[in-house]
């Protein structure tokens, strides 16, 4: 039987060698966005997490006829009162650019000492795979923002974000160890049964 195939809506390699990790023994055939080039991007213009995953998911469905699974995130810094939130990916610049991203974070904690620089990443995943099919679900990681950035791995504010726990950002963790404590890998192992059922009823083609 050929394997069900769930496309994962996004374009950045870095969060589908994410889900290719967490995904992976499911059995599922994952493909992205890249593998669909006439796609459009769908408008991210929710004021919510969830309301902007689901906006990415129905639109891949509704462009590939697969079900689709999307994550919308983002950074919550406290001192900031939550932002950038929605607007992470955009926070410096019309255009994604994760340095400059980091530099504007960097310049507006300037003046906040280290124990008010707590903030948590929040994800959501919406899964569609009909007209009314659809869930979402949701996972935060906690942590710190640095006054300096540290490590090569992972994307976005990845160098900044400082799990006190570990002692390193999550740029300092490889992908697997990234999805264990990361807000994307805590939403997945909430999707991964919901998932899992679906497959098994054969719901998902
Ligand atoms: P989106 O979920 O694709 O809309 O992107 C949200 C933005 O939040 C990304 O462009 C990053 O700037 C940031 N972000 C989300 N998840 C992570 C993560 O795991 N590490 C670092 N930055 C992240």
């Amino acid at each position: 039987m050929a394997g069900v195939r769930l496309v994962l809506a996004t374009r950045n390699a870095g969060k589908v060698a994410e889900f290719q990790t967490a995904l992976d023994d499911l059995g599922l055939t994952i493909l992205s966005l890249k593998d669909f080039p006439a796609c459009p991007d769908a408008a991210e213009d929710g004021d919510t997490f969830a309301a902007n995953a689901l906006i990415k998911a129905r639109a891949a469905f509704t462009c590939t006829g697969l079900p689709s699974l999307a994550d919308d995130s983002g950074l919550e810094v406290d001192a900031l009162g939550g932002a950038p939130g929605v607007h992470s990916h955009r926070f410096a610049s019309p255009a994604e650019d994760d340095a400059a991203n980091n530099a504007k974070l960097l310049a507006l904690l300037a003046a906040v000492p280290e124990e008010q620089r707590t903030a948590r990443f929040r994800a959501v995943l919406a899964l569609v795979w009909g007209p009314g099919r659809e869930i979402t679900v949701e996972g935060t990681c906690p942590g710190r923002i640095l006054t300096a950035a540290r490590g090569a791995g992972g994307f976005g504010y990845d160098p900044l974000f400082y799990l006190p726990e570990r002692g390193l950002t999550l740029a300092e963790l490889p992908v697997a160890e990234k999805n264990a404590v990361s807000h994307r890998g805590a939403a997945v192992r909430r999707l991964r049964p919901l998932l899992a059922d679906l497959v098994r009823k054969g719901e998902l083609g």
